[in-house]
């Protein structure tokens, strides 16, 4: 059984994003990024799906500039067998990402393709369901436990207020969630090997896919910042300015 994972380039989960000067995006340059950390969770679960013989072959999807062949590299590294990178220089969204991803599962003729639930840059939450309403397929959305049986999945999916079980006759979408996994960290020995798996670099043209944006941005902003707190003197002052200044008592 063949699976499709999809990882997103990033900017790193420990930065401090900032928004541009011109106010028209979040500044990239210069910035660490990273492989989006549900994706790792993603790549991870589809290592342990191969390593219990389920899996046959795991090819890695990014869809982005030529450096988002690093984040491939880094699934490879993982323990994935060969990566997809198409390659765009425009911003992508998650219908876009969706496309290329059907393109590239009928082409791979892929069983399950399994993407993290969220992208933390832009956290749409949107292109594994694009995905599946695109192809037809069954979705397990947000799984924090995915079993894999004669052709079908069953995955536990964390809903509000508890847990869903849902099974997926295969082919199907599964997106990850924080608790599916703890993603392992590549070794040295791990690294070197990554090197020389494929990756092949191919242009929307190439898939037949118009990834171009439908979306336009029109301004973007930093939260504003907090006031600062005041400490008040006691319970008798608390309660008093709840119920005079602030008025929700
Ligand atoms: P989003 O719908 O943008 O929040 O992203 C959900 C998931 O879709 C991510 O965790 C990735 O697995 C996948 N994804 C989104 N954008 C891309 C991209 N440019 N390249 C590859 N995968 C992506």
């Amino acid at each position: 059984m063949k699976l499709l994972v999809a990882v997103k380039r990033v900017v790193d989960y420990n930065v401090k994003v900032r928004v541009k000067s011109d106010k028209t995006a979040v500044e990239t340059a210069g910035v660490k990024m990273s492989m989006n950390p549900f994706d790792e969770i993603a790549v991870e679960e589809a290592v342990r799906l191969k390593e219990k013989g389920v899996a046959s072959e795991i090819v890695v999807v990014s869809v982005g500039p030529a450096q988002a062949q690093e984040t491939i590299r880094t699934a490879l590294a993982m323990g994935a067998d060969r990566g997809v990178l198409v390659d765009t220089d425009h911003a992508v969204e998650p219908l876009g990402v969706a496309k290329a991803l059907k393109a590239l599962a009928l082409r791979e003729e892929a069983q399950l393709v399994i993407l993290g639930k969220q992208a933390i840059d832009d956290d749409m939450n949107a292109t594994g369901q694009m995905l599946a309403a695109l192809m037809n397929w069954p979705q397990g959305t947000y799984a924090s436990k995915i079993d894999i049986e004669g052709g079908v999945a069953t995955v536990v999916r964390e809903v509000d207020g508890g847990l869903e079980t849902v099974t997926l006759a295969l082919p199907g979408v599964v997106t990850a969630d924080l608790r599916l996994n703890e993603p392992r960290y590549a070794s040295l020995p791990n690294i070197m090997k990554a090197r020389k798996k494929p990756i092949d670099v191919v242009k929307e043209a190439d898939l037949g896919v118009d990834l171009a944006p439908r979306l336009t941005t029109i301004r973007v902003e930093e939260p504003a910042t907090r006031k600062a707190g005041i400490k008040v003197a006691d319970v008798a002052a608390l309660v008093d300015k709840l119920r005079n200044e602030a008025k929700v008592i």
